[in-house]
């Protein structure tokens, strides 16, 4: 399928989708009940596909593929080792489904797609001089590792009586609200990393590395510096203070570990067939790892918007990001 009549290519193979990157009617002034509940229930909406997914997906893990929670009384190494194997098979299996998809197979070749060259295969910037082989090392060496070890701290403290646990058969209202919440915890707390790691000494230190990536693919999105992965999945420690169970931390340390693959697909739609195409749509963080200076967040909350780093993807919003730039620089 052709992608025209959705965007516009420039000289430089830049793809650019006709569609503004937008905040959903979540934090709209005054607000709109009406869009709120369209975009509540709307495919893609609030709910649908993703936020539903993960939700039920946390439970499943939380069902079949972790053991009871009295195992994390004490630690031991075999159980680490059994919830350090489950996450590295997760990662695998999704990050790996959208690179072979569109990396791998190219099924449909640079259709979408918004910067029409493919990563680099030879570039001495990359380990192994491989983009892809790079960004599965950060991922699966480093990433993986660090998730599996804050989630296996939140277990060891619901355990212990250290988090504070809700029961779902005694708070049922209770437990379905922190659902709701989780996708705002996990936004908002990725501005606030992601600002932090913006920080000189740290983008430096840490955040550069994720930042090679200006062609980004599936595998970059988790290709951080250890530092960064500490600072990244540290949100997961809100449920130390945050009433909870552990299918919710498992809900946002699951969704921070394998939801960056889509962040960093750089294609705008999947193609279905000839006629369908699916909005996998992440061009308002794309825009970060092309410019740096922008959008430190995506999604509904319109942090970007109230701290001045929004752009839209609109020739307007190149201008006042270049006009902010000059008076940075006097
Ligand atoms: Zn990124
Ligand atoms: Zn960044």
């Amino acid at each position: 399928m052709d992608d025209k009549s959705h965007g516009t290519e420039n000289a430089r193979g830049y793809w650019t989708p006709k569609e503004r990157v937008s905040y959903g009617p979540a934090f709209a002034w005054p607000p709109q009940p009406k869009a709120l509940l369209k975009w509540f229930f709307a495919v893609p909406g609030y709910l649908l596909p993703w936020n539903v997914l993960y939700a039920i997906a946390a439970v499943a893990i939380w069902m079949f593929l972790t053991p009871p929670l009295e195992i994390f009384e004490t630690f031991s190494f075999k159980w680490a080792g059994i919830i350090l194997g489950r996450n590295i098979v997760l990662a695998i299996a999704v990050y790996g489904a959208w690179h072979m998809w569109l990396y791998g197979w190219r099924k449909q070749g640079t259709a979408f797609k918004y910067n029409r060259n493919w990563p680099s295969e030879k570039s001495t910037v990359f380990l192994f001089n491989n983009q892809t082989y790079d960004n599965m090392f950060w991922t699966l060496v480093s990433g993986v590792p660090i998730w599996t070890c804050y989630e296996l701290l939140l277990l060891w403290a619901y355990a212990n009586g250290f988090a504070p646990m809700i029961n779902p058969a005694e708070n049922p209202w209770v437990f379905a609200a922190v659902f709701f919440l989780v996708p705002f915890i996990h936004e908002v707390g990725f501005y606030f990393a992601h600002r932090t790691l913006h920080w000189p000494p740290l983008y430096r230190l840490a955040h550069s590395l994720h930042h090679r990536n200006v062609n980004p693919g599936p595998w970059s999105g988790l290709s951080m510096h250890p530092i960064e992965h500490v600072i990244y999945f540290s949100t997961i420690l809100l449920f130390f203070v945050i009433p909870s169970h552990p299918i919710h931390m498992i809900n946002l340390a699951s969704r921070l570990g394998v939801a960056p693959a889509q962040g960093h697909t750089g294609f705008d739609r999947v193609v279905v067939d000839d006629k369908t195409t699916w909005n996998v749509s992440y061009y308002a963080h794309y825009l970060h790892h092309r410019y740096h200076e922008v959008n430190y967040a995506d999604g509904m909350v319109p942090l970007d918007k109230w701290f001045g780093s929004f752009h839209d993807g609109s020739p307007e919003a190149d201008e006042a990001m270049k006009a902010r730039r000059r008076l940075r620089n006097g």
